[in-house]
């Protein structure tokens, strides 16, 4: 679609370089092209104004403008469209061609033409909207299995009832739950509550290890407030606040997707960096606050749709890929993150978060 109208732009603006000079004065100079001008807001649109010559001398014109939202290809394909209509209203034979494009005329110019259109393309490409739908889905190896992992011990404590949320049923249940007390090399401990529809302790235990290693390889600040995790059986998503890590293990997709350790940055990151009433909530500070407003996009689709509970998980994703794992990023993903957040990453710059084991203990 858009190369045909580029030709046909190019083309027909080709055939009417001979007669450019005096272009039908009632149009031009009489008014119609003024009321045009006129009309069109200040700022932030693109335009097209067309005329047709009569092999008569007779002319009419069409015109559009839209917001740059929308491709300066369009509007060049609906004035001509405009024009089109008005030459056979008045039974006029000729061809209806570009006079002006954003107010430049371009009239037996088609380099010039071509110039504004390919600049335009660029422009639509650069306030085309976050560059991610979810971060998840796009930086999969910030933590690879084999990364290391700040996990010690698990500890089998007995059947207690808990208080649980389950997301199949969207509600709070009472659970006899496995319990397990998990320690971590960097002083932190958490207890891993594993729902009783599980076989037995020892099931439990098996499914309750593979977690704990792995949040184990979450950089220290992540697991700060992160005092439980609860796992249930089913695939509902994941979900993490209120110092718990909520896991159903057979969401199996993000580990087949590899991206199961992106998942929990993502869910730990609510806990310990987006949660109201227990540390820092960053999201509530004037540095973040500032920094969402300075920068021109979100990060992906799922922040700007969210932007008060998703911000912060979707973005510290991503400043951990751009700082921490450079080597295992595309240089057009950084230039994506740069682009969109880099008031968002200098934020995080400058909180010095602890993110051992990412970072060695000196
Ligand atoms: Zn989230």
């Amino acid at each position: 679609m858009k190369t045909i109208i580029l030709i046909f732009v190019l083309f027909s603006t080709s055939l009417i370089a001979k007669d450019s000079g005096k272009v039908c004065d009632w149009i031009i100079t009489g008014g119609g092209y003024q009321e045009y001008l006129d009309d069109m807001p200040p700022t932030d649109f693109y335009s097209a104004f067309h005329v047709v010559v009569g092999n008569d001398g007779r002319c009419e014109y069409g015109w559009r403008w839209n917001p740059t939202t929308r491709a300066l290809e369009n509007v060049i394909q609906e004035s001509f469209n405009d024009c089109e209509k008005w030459k056979k209203e008045s039974n006029i034979e000729g061809e209806c061609k570009p006079y002006d494009i954003n107010k430049e005329i371009v009239w037996g110019k088609p380099e010039f033409i071509k110039e504004l259109i390919e600049t335009s393309i660029e422009e639509i490409k650069s306030i085309s909207g976050p560059p991610y739908d979810g971060t998840i889905f796009h930086f999969k190896d910030v933590i690879k299995y084999s990364d290391p992992t700040t996990f010690k011990e698990i500890v089998y404590v007995g059947q207690y009832t808990r208080k649980l949320y389950d997301k199949r049923k969207y509600d709070w249940i009472n659970n006899k739950a496995y319990l397990f007390d998990v320690s971590y090399d960097d002083g932190l401990t958490i207890q891993i509550q594993v729902n009783s529809e599980f076989k037995n302790s020892n099931t439990a235990l098996n499914i309750a290890s593979k977690y704990a290693k792995v949040i184990g390889q979450l950089p220290t600040v992540l697991r700060n407030d992160v005092h439980t995790v609860t796992i249930h059986k089913g695939d509902a998503s994941f979900g993490g606040g209120s110092n718990d890590i909520l896991i159903h293990s057979e969401a199996d997709s993000y580990i087949l997707d590899g991206q199961l350790e992106e998942t929990l940055i993502h869910e730990a990151s609510h806990v310990s960096l987006n949660w109201p009433g227990y540390t820092l909530d960053h999201g509530y500070t004037k540095g973040w606050r500032a920094a969402q407003k300075a920068d021109d996009e979100f990060i992906s689709t799922y922040a700007k749709e969210h932007p008060t509970e998703e911000d912060i998980a979707e973005s510290f994703l991503v400043w951990m890929a751009l700082r921490y794992r450079t080597d295992r990023i595309s240089e057009s993903d950084v230039n994506k993150i740069l682009k969109a957040i880099p008031n968002r990453i200098k934020y995080f710059d400058e909180q010095e978060f602890d993110m051992y084991p990412i970072v060695p203990r000196e």
